[in-house]
Formats: C-alpha cells, sequence, structure tokens
C-alpha cells in the first residue's frame, strides 16, 4: 500500500461515524420490527387465518397470476383491485378507497400526510404497535393514553388528552389489538365527537367482531376506517384498503408511494374477492374454535382469559415468559406480551388456529400450567 493510499484509507471515515453524524437519533435507538422464524411450528402468533384458500378459487387465482404481465408496472390506481374491493365490502358512492401494501403501509401514509412540527398521534396504550413506530418515524409527537385495568378505553382520561393535546390524529383499532376486546361504541363516539383532527378506526378483525364504523363515514367527516385482507386468509397478499371522504384521500394519494400495490396483488385480489362466501365461512368456523379455545383456556388453574371479538385471544398466566418457553419447545409459537406495558404483565396473545393446533395448544397448556 502507498502511503497516500494508508492515509486515505485512515481519513475514510467509518459507516458507524456517517451513521451516527446522520441517522436519526430515533431511529438509531429504535429495533427493527422483529418477526418470529416459524419454520416447523404451529404457528399462533400472528393472528394469521389458519385455512388456506379454497381449492377451485386458488386455481382462477393461479390462472390470474399466470396473465400477470411482470415486465410491466402495476396499474398505478388499482382500479379493478379496488372496484373488487368495493363491491365486496359494499363501499357507498361518495366515498373514496385507497389500498396499500399492508394495512401498516396505510397507517405510515396518513401518519407522514399529518406530520407537522409538534402535531401529535395520540391512541389508547397499549394498542398497535405500529402507530407509536409511525409516529416516530414520521416525525409526530405520540401521546399514549393508558386504558382501564379491563382493556376498556379509558374516556375521561381520552378526553382530557384530546383537550391538553389537540391531535392531528387519533388512532383507535377496534377491536384493539394485542387486547382482543372491542371498546364500547360510545366512548369511540365521544372521541370522534372531541377530536380536532383526523381519528382513524383500525378495523383489522372486523370479520371477528360485531360492530363496525363504515356505515359512520358518511355523516363523520373527521372518520376513516382502515381494514386489511391479512386477517381474512390473504396476509401474503400485503393489501390493506382505507374508505373515507375524497377530501382526505386526495391528500394521502399525494403521499402514497406510486405502484404501492404490486401486479401480483391486484390480480389475486380481484379473482378471490370475485366471491366472498368462502371469508365469511372460514371467518365463522375461525368465531366457533373460538369459543372452543377460550372456554377450553378458561378451565385452566390460575389462568385469566380476557374477552375478545378478534382472531386471537389474551390471557393471563402465572408465568408468561415460562408457559412462551415450554410452548415453544413442543414447537407451538404463540406471542409473549409480558414487558410490553404493565397492563399485560404476564400476558400471552394466542392466534386461533386449526381444531387440530388448537387442540396441540391445548393439550400442552393443559400439561405446562398444571
Ligand atoms: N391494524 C391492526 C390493529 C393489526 O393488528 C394489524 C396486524 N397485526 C394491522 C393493522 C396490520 O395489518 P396488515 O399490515 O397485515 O394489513
Amino acid at each position: 500500500m502507498s502511503s497516500s493510499t494508508a492515509s486515505r484509507a485512515r481519513a475514510a471515515p467509518r459507516a458507524a461515524d456517517l451513521v451516527a453524524k446522520v441517522v436519526r437519533p430515533e431511529i438509531r435507538a429504535l429495533d427493527p420490527y422483529h418477526v418470529a422464524k416459524a419454520e416447523g411450528m404451529v404457528k399462533l402468533d400472528a393472528m394469521e387465518n389458519p385455512h388456506p384458500v379454497p381449492g377451485p378459487l386458488h386455481a382462477r387465482m393461479e390462472a390470474a397470476l399466470h396473465r400477470v404481465a411482470v415486465n410491466r408496472y402495476p396499474d398505478g390506481s388499482a382500479d379493478a383491485a379496488r372496484a373488487a374491493l368495493r363491491h365486496a365490502i359494499g363501499i357507498p358512492p361518495g366515498l373514496e378507497i385507497m389500498l396499500g401494501n399492508g394495512s401498516d403501509e396505510l397507517i405510515q401514509i396518513v401518519a407522514s400526510a399529518l406530520a407537522s412540527p409538534g402535531a401529535a398521534m395520540l391512541a389508547p396504550d397499549p394498542s398497535f404497535v405500529m402507530y407509536r413506530r409511525s409516529a416516530l418515524l414520521a416525525g409526530m409527537r405520540f401521546v399514549g393514553v393508558a386504558l382501564t385495568s379491563d382493556f376498556g378505553l379509558d374516556r375521561a382520561a381520552m378526553l382530557s388528552a384530546i383537550e391538553r393535546e389537540r391531535p392531528a390524529l387519533v388512532f383507535i383499532a377496534y377491536p384493539n389489538n394485542p387486547t382482543g376486546n372491542l371498546f364500547a361504541r360510545d366512548d369511540v363516539e365521544a372521541i370522534l365527537n372531541a377530536a380536532p383532527g383526523l381519528v382513524v378506526v383500525d378495523e383489522a378483525y372486523y370479520a371477528f367482531a360485531e360492530a363496525s364504523f363504515l356505515p359512520d363515514l358518511g355523516r363523520r367527516p373527521n372518520l376513516l376506517v382502515i381494514r386489511t385482507v391479512s386477517k381474512v386468509g390473504m396476509a401474503g397478499l400485503r393489501l390493506g384498503y382505507a374508505v373515507g371522504a375524497q377530501e382526505w384521500m386526495a391528500e394521502l394519494e399525494k403521499v402514497r408511494p406510486p405502484y404501492n400495490v404490486n401486479a401480483l396483488t391486484q390480480a389475486a385480489a380481484v379473482e378471490l374477492l370475485r366471491d366472498t362466501g368462502w371469508i365469511e365461512e372460514q371467518a365463522a368456523s375461525i368465531r366457533a374454535e373460538r369459543s372452543r379455545v377460550v372456554s377450553a383456556l378458561r378451565r385452566l388453574p390460575d389462568t385469566t382469559v380476557f374477552a375478545t371479538q378478534t382472531n386471537f385471544v389474551l390471557v393471563r398466566v402465572r408465568n408468561a415468559d415460562t408457559l412462551f418457553e415450554g410452548l415453544k419447545a413442543r414447537r407451538i409459537l404463540v406471542k409473549n406480551v409480558n414487558g410490553w406495558h404493565p397492563l399485560l404483565a404476564n400476558c400471552l396473545r394466542i392466534t386461533i388456529g386449526t381444531p387440530e393446533e388448537n387442540e396441540r395448544l391445548l393439550a400442552a397448556c393443559n400439561e405446562l400450567c398444571r
């Protein structure tokens, strides 16, 4: 090495120094979103629908995917997929629909559009972790308002936080993740009445709940409803949708990355949403399994099983870490939410699986919780 090469090498800044100089400290302090490896395991950690797409429908999807020209960009406005969703969920005229690469992306898009210096995002806590994360990424101030001890909305605390913080954006998961319960409708209405900005009602689990704010959209100008196909059998597509007034959508559309929903997803969605009977049937069978699993878990000693209107159930056990590890050793993967929030102490979040998977879970719990 010549001496000039050596001095250039010495002078070159190390990547770590550059990172420290230019990457925002709050990003450097963040951990990447962790997705657990589940190879060969009974996968009850991510609220997926355990049933495959019915055979004939899968064949139709395959034929449609075969026709996709992957050398071309997708339809940038995803017209056919949006029309299929509009039809499938019966969106009234006058409301607009926007698609996202999962509803995760829609959460980020809304946060980016509403972020301005000092602007706050408010959400109950504990709730879906991507709200806080998206606030951080967008540079919004996140204000979490603790739920009550039975996981209800603390209406007085929410209203006083709204008064104090004047949030540009409020997120309400309806039903809530990771607790699984559906908040009282009149609490959400009180928030909608008081909020000075946009309220997003996130209905990721709508198929397992008996309530929705979709019918309220026409008379609530500050409401946006977001949903996903992830929990109803199509998590691999990465497709979420937001429904709301055209005025909101026109602004969000400026933040949405071009071609955010790929051509294969668009084509698959058009086929899979042509008929929604299979979605309803699978959701009904998951709801039936949910009742069975909840009853069985309630018979375990020292276990509290919380009310759920989702495809998962939150349980509090003697020692969540030990039970989580015991289940893992038996090749059953659930979500250990112990430590996420004081209200979630010793809690595990368990997705409802197939009857066989649920049997394995219950047998293992019976053995480990004795
Ligand atoms: N909202 C809530 C409340 C969720 O629980 C989830 C998934 N865990 C999402 C949104 C994101 O769903 P996706 O990005 O798969 O559409």
